[in-house]
């Protein structure tokens, strides 16, 4: 049986770090996030946020608009978050309504308080294999799990199934610095099954039911990034977790896995933003 990469019990073990850290510095870090709309899934990420974020001893402040705002209004408060030098880290909740365009909200951001590391600045630094201020926080969360439990990148077969920028395209390129070899597939791929058998570690982030035991390699290393409800309202990962569970060597749960990671690389990230900063 393979061994569950316990995503809580390290991201437990970051926040009780980052507090004591938190608790000897004279000033604060500041996360704002601001959110659009009424999204209800967006208003418990964020909510969670603000949460953990106090809790630990961030100031933590959310701007909420409605969604009929204007994209000039919500960059207009970027540009006045840019300039406060009391706040030192913005987040916008994504996705945002559709008449406004993520590109140019993304890009007002100032990429030292970008703490999603999302602008074209922080992205950039990535994919040249540089460092950026900060990495995106869900797959910083992987990387800093696979290295918990000693898992070995360089020269292994990594798969990633999704291409997205928040997920999927990041962890690419952070496996590749990593010196693993990659392959990314998506909705275009043909024969998934035949490239997922292949991969010693297989991140899968795609929000559907697709990963079956029998596409994986024995003694591989599974990320189930996926979340998704079925009808009943019970939470589900990309991957069908108990034939997975006999084949893999390591794998993670949904819920439990990825997800406490992503909030825990959030906090470090604010907290790094910050020590940049001073
Ligand atoms: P997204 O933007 O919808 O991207 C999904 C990706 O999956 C796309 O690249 C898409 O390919 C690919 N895809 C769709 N159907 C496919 C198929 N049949 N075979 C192979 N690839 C396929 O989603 P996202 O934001 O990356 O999120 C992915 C999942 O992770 C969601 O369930 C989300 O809720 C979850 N998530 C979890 C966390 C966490 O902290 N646990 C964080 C972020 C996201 P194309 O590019 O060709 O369309």
């Amino acid at each position: 049986m393979a061994t569950i990469l316990d995503g809580k019990k390290l991201r437990d073990k970051i926040l009780v770090d980052l507090e004591q850290k938190i608790s000897t510095f004279e000033h604060k870090p500041k996360l704002v996030v601001i959110l659009v709309g009424d999204n209800p899934a967006s208003q418990i990420y964020v909510g969670n946020k603000q949460k953990c974020a106090q809790k630990i001893g961030i100031i933590s402040e959310v701007v909420h608009y409605s969604s009929d705002i204007e994209e000039n209004v919500l960059i207009n408060k970027i540009h006045e978050l840019n300039n406060d030098k009391s706040v030192t880290a913005i987040l916008v909740q994504l996705p945002l309504p559709k008449h406004i365009s993520k590109i140019n909200v993304i890009d007002a951001i100032a990429p030292k308080k970008d703490v999603d590391g999302f602008t074209p600045y922080n992205f950039g630094k990535l994919f040249s294999g540089e460092k950026p201020y900060v990495y995106p926080c869900t797959p910083k969360g992987i990387l800093l799990l696979l290295d918990e439990y000693g898992i070995d990148i360089a020269g292994k077969h990594a798969v990633v199934v999704g291409r997205s920028n928040i997920v999927g395209h990041p962890m690419s390129q952070m496996l590749l610095n990593r010196n693993a070899t990659v392959t990314v597939c998506h909705s275009h791929t043909r024969n998934l099954a035949q490239i997922t058998k292949t991969a010693d570690i297989l991140v899968s982030a795609v929000g559907k039911n697709i990963i079956k035991g029998e596409m994986l390699k024995s003694g591989c290393v599974v990320i189930d990034v996926g979340i998704f409800k079925d009808g009943s309202g019970k939470l589900h990962g990309d991957v069908e977790f108990e034939p997975s569970s006999k084949i893999a060597s390591y794998i993670s749960p949904v819920p439990g896995g990825v997800g406490p990671m992503t909030i825990a690389s959030l906090m470090l990230n604010t907290v790094e933003l910050f020590e940049n900063n001073l």
